[in-house]
Parts: C-alpha cells; structure tokens; sequence
C-alpha cells in the first residue's frame, strides 16, 4: 500500500503594526502566519500545493483568513505572503526522482557509447547477449581474441527477459559448445541485430 497526502507546515510569521482589529478595534499588532501545503509519498514531500497566510490579533486573539480580513490587513497579508518562499525541500521527491531519470538516461547513454567501442575492439571475457531462440534469451563469452576472429564459448542455460540474463551469467554455464568467429562476421553480427549487447 502506499501512503500519501498532503501535509501543510509552518514556513514563517511576522508581526505587522499599526493595522486596526475588526473584532476589537484597536491599532494593534497582527501576527500573519504562512503555511506551505506539499504532496507527500511515504512522508517524503513530492511537490509544493501552495501557500496560505492567517493573521491573529496579538490583543484579542481573533484569527482571519484572507477574505475576512479588512482591506489594511489583506495588503499587509499579501506583502507577507509574497514574500516567504517555498522551501525547495518542497520539492524534495521531484528532485530525487529527477535525478535518478537523469541519471538512468546518462548511464544508458553511457553503456550505449561503450558497446560501440566493445564490439569495435573485443576482450577475453566480454559477455554478449543474444536472442537463443524464439522467446528466450542467451549469452556468449569470449575466451580468445586474435589478430582476425573472435573466439567464443555459449551458456549452456537460457532465460525468458533479456533483462535477467545476469541470473545466468555465471562460469559454470559456460560449457557449451566453443567456435569461432570472424571479426567481420562479429561486427556484422550486431548489425543484424543476432547479437544485441555487450557487458565488459
Ligand atoms: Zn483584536
């Protein structure tokens, strides 16, 4: 179950002199507090939902929201409200979740710009992925690069998602059948997408 909501906190009070009270008509000392409201995933803030300002009479201690307030007070409510910024902790799970988008796409990116260099210049224990057959997926290792081919040994195991080949990866599949490759024919194996990545 995930937990969620809004969550309001206390960002600021100010006093503001010299307004008159409504309810006991002295020039007195407002107090104007603001609150931020944020959205929140398992207490954690998401995103900022606005702000909202009351003032309390610091004499009689009657507290307005905005649309009671006489016209002094709303001005000086609006100047105090204005002016109290929204804590950038606000935004606390929108920047984490950004961040880790961000850093998704540059490590993808990343991996994208090493296979070409992989498949360009091979290495005794690159680990190739390739679809084994209609609906399952297989890896390949190379145990010997020479000056013209590439040689390699098969896993012996299978698996279903391209993305739990890892689970297979292990020294002890690799006991299948071992032959070799052309250079050539291993480039043009990537390019017919038959091979698809490359781990190093
Ligand atoms: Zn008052």
């Amino acid at each position: 179950m995930i937990i969620y909501g809004t969550k309001g906190t206390h960002l600021h009070s100010e006093k503001v002199s010299g307004v008159k009270c409504d309810h006991c008509n002295q020039q007195n000392t407002h107090t104007i507090s603001v609150f931020g409201r944020y959205f929140y995933i398992y207490w954690i803030p998401i995103f900022p939902l606005g702000k909202k300002a009351v003032s309390e009479c610091n004499h009689c201690k009657a507290t307005y929201e905005r649309k009671q307030m006489n016209e002094q007070l709303q001005l000086a409510h609006d100047n105090v409200k204005r002016n109290t910024k929204t804590p950038i902790t606000h935004w606390a799970g929108s920047l984490v979740i950004g961040a880790l988008i961000a850093f998704g796409i540059y490590s993808a990116k990343q991996h994208d710009n090493n296979v070409v260099d992989y498949i360009n210049s091979p290495q005794v224990n690159d680990i190739i992925d390739y679809k084994s057959s209609d609906n399952a997926y297989s890896t390949l290792k190379i145990t010997k690069v020479t000056a013209d081919s590439v040689f390699v040994v098969a896993n012996s195991m299978e698996i279903k998602r391209k993305r739990k080949l890892y689970k297979i990866d292990k020294e002890a599949n690799y006991n299948a059948e071992r032959f070799g490759l052309s250079l050539n024919e291993y480039k043009e194996a990537f390019d017919s997408k038959r091979f698809l990545d490359v781990d190093r």
